[in-house]
């Protein structure tokens, strides 16, 4: 080893340790944004190192340089320019579209590999079983991430889609992975097992994700982020590259992680949600208890105000709707209003509220919240008894105590115990159903009130009606 590759292994070894540090840092809200950049300053000097070590061994030519630091430019432009430009409410599809792209690319990498002529007999398992591994794991979470983009977008049905024979071929897909797998390991060179495989693994991503629905796509999009990890760490392995391949399992062990908590969040089994069995029930009617139409209770921004005024216990429990409506300051400044009168105010934040994991918890950094008064479910749930108003923002399938019987889309799922507080009141536009498109029973309990409004408008009315009863 020469002294430019060993200079290079050790700014390798250096960028893993700050992508560890970096993850650390993203343990908390305040630190986040440190352990983002660092994480980032270390992938772009890992990836200087790279370009140096190849430039050194003089085997790329001119026009390979020119088509790799095109990509590179505009890789990165359109990167940019995606994360500046789109909307806080489009980012779960936008990093969906990234599981993607890494996905895509890495199995890319594999399949560029396995074709270069003359090379294969010259293949063993230590190429030809990692690359056979990144095109599996990297084509599945290509097809899947771009029909999970495209459910969140709304541009593929959020219900799941199942057809005769889904759930068998769920089984049969992943079978036929192994049988291609070991076909390509025994023959590198066959186009046969490397299409097949290819279109194989396309094939169940499309499967996998569209029976996908009601609320369970919190779990989906975590595993692929995971899948991602793990298809970027076998492109590692076949080009011999250690950054990539640190870098692909931080990522895939860390989604690992998220994807379990999700699971568990939801209360599913992971294995359930992929082969189809969840997400499928049908979408159960309010319940009245006594058969009559159920009687929704509209109520007006004075009356929220008087409750919110006289209340010594306030929990608030944001949804997707604070997201849509970016109503986060609007929501912060009610809340000062009513902890400088003197009122306990904490929020209630549930692990899949919003569109995509810790968007409620961004949301409301955003809008300086003190991290003391954000509680998460099993803590808060406990106090919703002692609560005089929980005041549910935009917040609809977490809150939907239909949940607590089988038989419907969200059957199972932990929910925040709204239901339990002396009164409810629901900012929200309509009657309308959140992302697993069942009714939500909360609206129709006596002690709810619904306040009709965008969450934006609703809250500054709000913050202005309470400031001249308390001010
Ligand atoms: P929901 O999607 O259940 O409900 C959101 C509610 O917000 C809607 O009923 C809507 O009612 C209301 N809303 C929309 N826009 C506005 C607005 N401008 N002002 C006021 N209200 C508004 O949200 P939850 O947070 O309760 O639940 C999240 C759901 O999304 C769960 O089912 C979860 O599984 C799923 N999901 C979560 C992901 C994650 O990672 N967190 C990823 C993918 C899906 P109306 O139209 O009447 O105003």
């Amino acid at each position: 080893m020469d002294t430019v590759s060993h200079a290079v292994h050790y700014i390798f070894l250096a960028a893993a340790a700050c992508f560890v540090m970096g993850l650390h840092l993203m343990n908390h809200p305040r630190t986040a944004r440190r352990g983002n950049t660092l994480s980032a300053g270390a992938m772009a000097v890992a990836i200087a190192a790279t370009a140096w070590l190849i430039l050194g061994e003089n085997v790329i030519s001119t026009t390979g340089w020119l088509v790799l630091t095109s990509g590179g430019v505009l890789g990165a432009a359109l990167g940019l320019w995606a994360a500046r430009e789109i909307r806080m409410t489009a980012m779960p599809q936008l990093v969906s579209l990234f599981n993607a792209v890494g996905g895509g690319a890495a199995a890319l990498i594999a399949v560029g590999d396995l074709l270069q002529t003359g090379h294969p007999a010259a293949l063993g398992a230590r190429v030809s079983l990692p690359g056979a591994l990144d095109i599996v794991i990297g084509a599945v979470t290509f097809s899947g991430s771009l029909i999970a983009a495209g459910k969140l977008q709304g541009v593929v049905s959020g219900a799941p889609v199942v057809f005769p024979g889904a759930r068998l071929l769920n089984v049969l897909l992943p079978a036929s992975f192994v049988v291609g797998t070991v076909w390509l390991v025994l023959a590198p060179d066959s186009r046969v097992a490397l299409y097949g495989l290819v279109a194989v693994a396309l094939l169940f991503g499309v499967t996998m994700v569209l029976p996908i629905g009601g609320a369970d796509m919190p779990v989906v999009i975590s595993l692929l982020n995971a899948f991602t990890g793990s298809a970027v760490a076998m492109a590692g392995f076949v080009l011999d590259e250690t950054a990539l391949i640190i870098a692909g399992m931080l990522v895939s062990a860390s989604g690992g992680i998220l994807t379990k908590l999700m699971a568990d969040a939801m209360n599913r089994s992971i294995a359930n949600i992929v082969i189809g069995g969840f997400g499928t029930g049908d979408s159960t009617p309010a319940a009245t208890g006594s058969g009559a139409p159920a009687q929704v209770r509209s109520i007006s921004a004075d009356d929220v105000a008087i409750q919110l005024a006289y209340a010594s216990k306030v929990i608030f429990v944001p949804g997707y709707g604070l997201a849509a409506a970016q109503a986060q300051h609007e929501l912060g400044d009610l809340a000062k209003v009513l902890t400088d009168h003197g009122i306990d105010v904490s929020y209630a934040v549930h692990p899949v509220a919003g569109r995509m994991p810790g968007h409620m918890n961004v949301l409301l950094a955003e809008a300086n919240v003190p991290y003391t008064q954000l509680k998460e479910m099993d803590d808060v749930n406990p106090e919703f008894p002692q609560a005089d108003v929980a005041l549910v923002i935009g917040a609809n399938d977490v809150t939907n105590p239909i949940a607590r019987r089988p038989g419907n889309a969200i059957s199972g799922m932990p929910i925040l115990d709204v239901d339990q507080a002396k009164s409810v009141i629901v900012i929200k536009r309509s009657m309308g159903h959140g992302y697993a498109g069942v009714d939500n029973e909360l609206y129709t309990d006596p002690k709810t009130g619904m306040f009709f409004a965008d969450a934006k408008k609703g809250l500054s009315e709000l913050k202005a009606a309470v400031g001249e009863f308390v001010g």
